[in-house]
């Protein structure tokens, strides 16, 4: 039995339906529960700026798959709900993303999986979801909590609770 975190991103089509449809396959999926989720938010887009904002959130599930099957559980679920990586480009809009940040404290390095998730310390949009929720857990590879690399952050894009963003008249 294993504690994973993932991050869960959406920004087109109907973004909030998708975040929630993902979050309940997931805890249909044989063999993962879902213990805890954060709030969702409203993400200004990172590495390609000129798309839709995000919704993003984070899960912590409870699993007996290892963390590559549960990968392949995750990448289903993805293209259950329209994800389709041929038609995109990277960093670009999607209907769904969902990430493994964390799988207890393995470190692992293969051609399909790195975990600790790679980019996730640079990530405003994946370390505001998990303060909530494990503010304290020390990051395997860089050896500092998720409140330390948060503090860390030196870009940080916007990121506001769903709903509270408000409107953008441009
Ligand atoms: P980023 O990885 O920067 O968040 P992305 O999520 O847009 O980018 P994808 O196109 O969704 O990238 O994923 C490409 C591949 O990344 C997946 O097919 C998967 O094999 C691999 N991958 C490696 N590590 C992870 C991880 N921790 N979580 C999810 N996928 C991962
Ligand atoms: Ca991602
Ligand atoms: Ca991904």
């Amino acid at each position: 039995m294993a504690i994973a975190y993932l991050c869960l991103g959406s920004n087109s089509g109907d973004r909030l339906k998708s975040v929630e449809q993902a979050v309940s396959l997931i805890n249909l999926a044989q063999n993962v529960k879902i213990i805890r989720t954060s709030a969702l938010y409203e993400t200004e887009p990172w590495g390609v700026k000129d798309q839709n904002w995000f919704i993003n959130m984070a899960v912590e599930v409870k699993t007996d798959l290892n963390a590559q099957d549960l990968l392949v559980k995750c990448l289903n679920i993805e293209k259950t709900l329209g994800r389709d990586r041929e038609k995109e480009q990277r960093w670009g809009e999607r209907p769904i993303d969902i990430d493994i940040i964390f799988y207890d404290k393995e470190v692992i390095n293969t051609k399909l999986l790195t975990v600790p998730h790679p980019r996730m310390h640079q990530r405003a949009f994946v370390l505001v979801p998990l303060l909530e929720l494990i503010p304290d857990f020390i990051h395997p590879v860089l050896n500092k909590s998720v409140s330390e690399l948060y503090d860390d952050l030196e870009n940080v894009e916007d990121v506001f609770l769903y709903g509270t963003r408000g409107h953008m008249y441009e």
